[in-house]
């Protein structure tokens, strides 16, 4: 049986894997950064358990990554925004998808693309700008759906993608 938590580790990779390692959480950190804000969304875009999604919510919630607004008042209904400090995981979840793109990547290309906001040129893993040649910070960053962004296809000279599902 797996232990519940890395409590004889000491090591900072393991204190922050007790706070966001547990299976959906980063998936729900993702979908707030993409800007999806309430219960109903999230677990459409998720697919997962209605016990899961409001127990990892609740976690985030305690531990002050995301903070619960009330949205309407009869009945009460509440959005989940990123805090600072859950915005402060952008870089790991940027990391995190350009890795998985490289090592495991979709046959169909990265599933979104990552732009320079207000810019519209990609963004590499070293965080370079194609277009404008800037280096970028992430809250210089936006993502976009494969296919949607203007750009994607002109620096290879391809046409733009189809959209997928
Ligand atoms: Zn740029």
């Amino acid at each position: 049986v797996l232990g519940r938590d890395y409590g004889t580790q000491d090591c900072s990779i393991a204190r922050s894997l007790e706070v966001v390692g547990e299976r959906w959480t980063l998936l729900v950190l993702r979908d707030l950064t993409f800007g999806l804000r309430r219960y109903d969304e999230l677990r459409r875009s998720l697919g997962i358990a209605p016990n899961v999604l409001a127990d990892r919510l609740g976690r985030l919630t305690d531990e002050g990554l995301v903070v619960r607004r009330l949205y309407q008042h009869s009945p009460e209904r509440f959005e989940y925004v990123l805090s600072d400090k859950g915005r402060g995981l952008a870089p790991v979840l940027f990391h995190l998808a350009k890795w998985g793109d490289l090592h495991y990547p979709s046959p169909l290309g990265p599933p979104r693309v990552s732009l320079h906001a207000g810019c519209g040129g990609s963004v590499d893993e070293r965080l370079h700008c194609a277009t404008c040649d800037a280096s970028v910070w992430f809250d210089e960053i936006e993502t976009a759906p494969r296919g949607t962004a203007q750009t994607d296809g002109v620096e290879a000279g391809a046409p733009a993608a189809p959209a997928v599902g």
